[in-house]
């Protein structure tokens, strides 16, 4: 079976080939994105693998059904970037990567929050240049602040586990609670009493039409001044702009990104060497408490081996005729 590999990179590329040894299993790599105006590379293939910033709009998986693609291997967890009816309409199965490593994205969250609390973004520059003023870098214990932690599904769990050991009081939102959560001690509060209480906000749900722009000019207003927001879900989840506002009024004392809203445009690409268009972002990067990381929560080798092995074992159970409960989107 010959699979189309998108949004392949020199890393994706190294750890397929390494746990592929289905001799089934053709892998093709290409470099570029899949939306609509790549999506006629698509023919000939049985199967196409994707990942976060690829487009599956309705058009595409009318494309994709045309040229008879009948799985859709996501290699990552998130789907907002996928019209699942469409596919399901279609029948085009959808197989994803539910868990590769929580574990990696919420150390890459409690990451971003020691590096801007201490400023080691800074601090590493400032060496380098021989200079060992500490002016400018006090930072606070984590030790006893409170914690919003908005969904604490996989990740929210792992980074309430992590907070919980730097003895930070956590609250929590999310329609479904979590007994490993509350026996840390978390207590789950409503998302005003999170917004107005929490020191600390970081989001673990995933972007679907009710938590767009759950971070607005009208949640912020309601925040403590001081604030320190952290996001390593998804960029839709923050009004960019309204963050911006936040960030200049001094109501957002600390920005951490690993998502950006218009991340698709610029992120897992080496863009040093052109004229980035993107004003806002731009804006963000000049704030010297904004830290920005491109997408890399999930970058780990533990991480990047379990996306390879469950990509494979997705794309191989769909030529079989099967499919997994636990990793299939859209069963046909
Ligand atoms: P998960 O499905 O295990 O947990 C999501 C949790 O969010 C669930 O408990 C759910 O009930 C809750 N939720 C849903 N709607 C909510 C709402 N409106 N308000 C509050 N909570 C809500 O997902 P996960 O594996 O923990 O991943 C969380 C998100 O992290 C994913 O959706 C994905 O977008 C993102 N992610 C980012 C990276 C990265 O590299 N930065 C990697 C993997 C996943």
């Amino acid at each position: 079976m010959k699979i189309a590999v998108f949004s392949s990179k020199s890393y994706d590329k190294k750890f397929l080939n390494q746990f592929n040894h289905d001799p089934d299993l053709e892998l093709v790599f290409i470099e570029g994105k899949l939306d609509s105006h790549t999506a006629g590379l698509c023919r000939d293939y049985e199967a196409i693998s994707v990942f976060v910033n690829d487009v599956l709009s309705g058009d595409v998986i009318e494309q994709l059904h045309e040229m008879q693609v009948g799985h859709i291997a996501l290699r990552c967890a998130g789907f907002n970037n996928l019209d699942i009816d469409a596919a399901k309409q279609k029948g085009i199965s959808v197989s994803r990567v539910p868990d590769y490593s929580p574990v990696a994205v919420a150390e890459h969250t409690v990451a971003l929050m020691q590096t801007l609390n201490r400023k080691l973004h800074k601090a590493y520059n400032r060496v380098k240049e021989a200079n060992f003023s500490l002016e400018g870098l006090l930072g606070f214990n984590l030790q006893q602040k409170t914690v919003g932690l908005i969904g604490t599904g996989r990740i929210g769990i792992a980074t309430a586990k992590i907070l919980h050991g730097y003895g930070c009081e956590l609250l929590c939102y999310d329609k479904f609670h979590s007994a490993e959560v509350e026996a840390l001690g978390a207590r789950y509060v409503s998302l005003e009493s999170l917004f107005s209480q929490a020191e600390i906000i970081s989001l673990h749900c995933p972007l679907n039409e009710e938590t767009r722009h759950l971070i607005n000019a009208d949640t912020i207003a309601q925040m403590r001044e001081g604030v320190m927001i952290i996001n390593t879900s998804r960029g839709g989840l923050i009004d960019t702009q309204a963050v911006v506002a936040g960030l200049k009024s001094k109501k957002i004392a600390h920005l951490g990104l690993d998502v950006y809203e218009m991340e698709s445009e610029l992120f897992f690409e080496d863009k040093s060497l052109e004229i980035i268009q993107d004003d806002l972002f731009q804006r963000l990067s000049t704030f010297p408490n904004v830290l920005i990381t491109a997408h890399q929560g999930f970058f780990t080798q533990e991480a990047m081996a379990n996306i390879a092995q469950t990509t494979l074992a997705n794309l191989a159970l769909f030529r079989q005729g099967q499919s997994n409960p636990n990793t299939f989107l859209v069963q046909i």
